[in-house]
């Protein structure tokens, strides 16, 4: 029977990177995966697929709305969804091939079929052809990720009734989009269908959009939506949706009760959520300790099972390829026997819509919650040079800082570039970094960046540019 170290279950980004790392550490390292390629949802049907959508239909609206301004005259650009579906195919491709090479690159065994915890320390993997193999190792991580959490009473069929990996492949672009859910994933691909030429009627059980962003970064987003041409149902539940001759027919109802209303449409997405996923692992008969549908786990990723540890989507904490990453490496770390840590206070969120939006650390809602005594700087991308020589004016930078200390509690951004603009205030954030530390930085000029600068001197009111 093969022996290993550490046997990974779930080759997304929690689990393929914990195994990289561990291997780098010295561990003979064996990875489980049920799906034919690596990478997990991330890879596969999540962040990255749906970043190579929104990247180029940004350019297919770009080239139709924002090219003219600028002087550079075009035609009306066509659009080859095919083509377009070529680049994001190519674009997974690229990266799971990426993974398969590092595996080899560091002598980790990848073995196709499905995962079963039979006992601590013994992994039992059934292939496409139900044959099992037994594998065994000192250390075992649960790295199985989550699917699509679905509305009771839904059947999702992939093509009028869609969750995103559907809405990830439409044939064409729906004339009607309805989307459920007006969380990170249904805007992103609710913007890459409304781009492509859908019209998008949101529909969100609670009164705000990016439930768990600050609220007035969610409030101007919403705006900047409806000027894009999104419809809002906000506080309204989705009670029906029933397949029509052509497309869909959703039936949705305030939440405080009232009139329902009738929506038609090509295709409904159905962008709710995603649920932990634990199936076929064996976890009740191992006794694993479970919440909510999340494995429990203590401060070094181990459940109440001895050798038997879980990371990423499956386990508490936002549902981001990036924390599962932290929390692969910091596992492996601790199982070397180093001090391997992730620091959740500091983990930033990014929508890929447009313009971005980009957050780290608290929200104003949750400064108060907490009865912490806060200042707020706040810059307009109006107000930068850069954002004006680019047409990229929408949008605002605030940082929260503790009122006593001026250190940084959190930094919200919303404009063009946000994803990338975020870093600098995680790394200041994690340094312990104070408002003032951030506006004594030298920023380039003209970049957008220099609005982080300027937010961070509005909070001792003393913004130069405003
Ligand atoms: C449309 C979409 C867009 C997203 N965009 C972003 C984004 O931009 N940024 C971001 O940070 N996050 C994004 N996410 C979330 C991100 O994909 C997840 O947070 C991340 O993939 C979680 O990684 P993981 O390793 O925990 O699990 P997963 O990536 O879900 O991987 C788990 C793997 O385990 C395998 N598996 C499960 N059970 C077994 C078993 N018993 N045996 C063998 N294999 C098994 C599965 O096949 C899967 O490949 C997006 C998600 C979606 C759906």
């Amino acid at each position: 029977m093969a022996q290993y170290d550490l046997i990974v279950i779930g080759a997304g980004p929690g689990g393929y990177v914990c195994a990289i790392r561990a291997a780098q550490l010295g561990m003979k390292v064996a990875v489980v995966e049920k799906r034919k390629t690596l990478g997990g949802t991330c890879l596969n049907v999540g962040c990255i697929p749906s970043k190579a959508l929104l990247y180029a239909s940004e350019m297919f609206e770009e080239a139709g709305h924002g090219l003219g301004a600028l002087g550079v005259v075009v035609g009306a650009p066509k659009l080859d969804l095919g083509a377009m579906m070529k680049h994001k195919d190519e674009t997974v491709a690229s990266n799971v091939a990426g993974v398969a090479f590092l595996f080899k690159k560091n002598k980790i065994d990848w073995v196709v079929g499905e995962g079963r915890i039979a006992a601590p320390g013994a992994v039992v993997v059934k292939g496409a052809d139900g044959k099992e193999t037994a594998l065994e190792a000192k250390a075992v991580v649960i790295a199985t990720g989550s699917d699509v959490a679905r509305l009771p009473g839904v059947e999702i069929d992939e093509k009028v009734v869609v969750s995103s990996t559907g809405a990830l492949a439409l044939a064409k672009p729906p004339k009607k989009l309805i989307v459920v859910g007006a969380g990170v994933i249904g805007l992103e691909l609710g913007s890459v269908w409304r781009r492509l030429g859908a019209e998008v009627t949101v529909v969100e059980f609670l009164d705000r959009i990016l439930p768990g962003m600050d609220g007035e970064v969610g409030k101007q987003f919403q705006r900047m939506l409806e000027r894009q041409g999104f419809k809002f149902h906000l506080a309204h539940k989705v009670t029906r949706v029933e397949k029509a001759a052509a497309g869909a027919k959703a039936t949705i109802e305030p939440v405080a009760g009232g009139a329902q209303i009738a929506l038609d449409a090509d295709v409904v997405l159905v962008a709710i959520g995603r649920r932990p996923y634990t199936e076929g692992l064996g976890l009740e008969a191992l006794g694993v300790a479970m919440e909510r549908g999340q494995v429990v786990i203590d401060a070094h990723f181990s459940t109440n099972v001895p050798g038997v540890f879980a990371i990423g989507d499956v386990v508490r904490g936002p549902m981001l390829a990036h924390k599962a990453e932290d929390e692969g490496v910091a596992l492996a770390e601790i199982l070397a026997g180093q001090a391997g840590h992730v620091n959740y206070e500091v983990i930033p969120g990014v929508v890929y819509a447009s313009p971005e939006i980009a957050s780290v650390g608290k929200t104003e809602e949750e400064l108060k919650a907490a009865g912490i005594a806060y200042a707020v700087g706040k810059f307009p991308f109006t107000a930068n040079g850069r954002a004006r020589a680019m047409r990229h004016t929408d949008g605002f930078v605030k940082v929260l800082a503790d009122a006593a200390s001026d250190r940084v509690l959190g930094v919200h951004i919303v404009g063009f570039g946000a994803g990338e603009m975020i870093h600098e205030a995680a790394v200041l954030m994690e340094f312990g970094g104070s408002a003032e530390d951030l506006a004594r930085t030298c920023h380039a000029h003209p970049t957008m960046s220099e609005a982080v600068k300027e937010a961070a001197l509005a909070v001792a009111k003393r913004a130069i540019h405003v």
